[in-house]
């Protein structure tokens, strides 16, 4: 059976004590299970650190470079991040396509050198508001990853989650409705299923990501097809991080 999955992404918030106060409260407070995995996103400078703690929480970065190494001044290559244990990694989220210019083909080579490295991928897709209200957003998402994702073979894909993070939900406060979170991840787990198979359908995580809060979560996780979240703003509070590892 898929693992249920609770991600938070941290961005480029915290400081590095609060960084390592927030990752120890988490800890502390999150009864390991084989029914739930937790991972965080932290800033990338406070990787190493956290990463040296022995705890039941992944550790994952929100960007690297798919090169190995070379002329990329300020970048941080993936063999870097493989090199200090890092397990997981964000391609595709909207920050990086619009703030950063990231291309599909850019993150296509993102996802191969994750993988290629046994970095596991949680890959974001999701619809603008103009698409939301002029467009059908489920063959703009499935676009998308037919665009960066469903090149890999079915051994690959395996190895990734699929977040569906709306782009007007995300740190607005603005939530997907029930309907229209289980429409959009039905038509993500069809689409696997018509590219590759109903198993490989069966096996990916898929996560909702956009203003989920512990008040919402409960029903956002029981949408059918949703197998989880990734946070943003309530990642940064471990009350409330923990809080929704009980949702679901
Ligand atoms: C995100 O950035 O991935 C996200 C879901 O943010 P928020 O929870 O703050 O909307």
């Amino acid at each position: 059976m898929r693992k249920k999955v609770l991600a938070g992404n941290w961005k480029m918030n915290l400081n590095s004590n609060q960084s390592s106060v927030l990752f120890s409260e988490i800890t502390s407070s999150f009864i390991d299970n084989s029914y739930l995995k937790i991972i965080v996103f932290p800033p990338f400078l406070y990787t190493k650190d956290l990463l040296s703690i022995d705890s039941n929480v992944s550790i994952g970065v929100q960007n690297f470079h798919p090169e190995s190494n070379g002329a990329y001044t300020g970048e941080v290559s993936v063999s870097q991040i493989k090199d200090i244990g890092v397990t997981h990694t964000l391609v595709g989220h909207s920050e990086r396509r619009t703030l950063f210019n990231e291309s599909d083909d850019f993150l296509k080579q993102k996802v191969d050198a994750a993988l290629k490295n046994n970095i596991e991928v949680i890959f974001c897709c999701g619809e603008s508001i103009e698409i939301r209200e002029s467009a059908n957003p489920e063959d703009f998402v499935t676009k998308q990853l037919h665009s960066s994702l469903f090149h890999l073979s079915k051994e690959e894909i395996q190895k990734c989650m699929i977040a569906y993070e709306p782009i007007w939900a995300i740190g607005t406060g603005k939530v997907a409705n029930e309907d229209q979170i289980s429409k959009m991840h039905t038509a993500i787990r069809n689409e696997i299923k018509s590219k590759y198979d109903e198993e490989t359908a069966n096996q990916i995580s898929i996560l909702y990501g956009g203003s989920c809060k512990p008040s919402n979560a409960k029903a956002i996780f029981s949408c059918e097809n949703v197998d989880g979240g990734l946070i943003g703003g309530a990642s940064l509070d471990s009350n409330s991080f923990v809080e929704l590892s009980n949702c679901f």
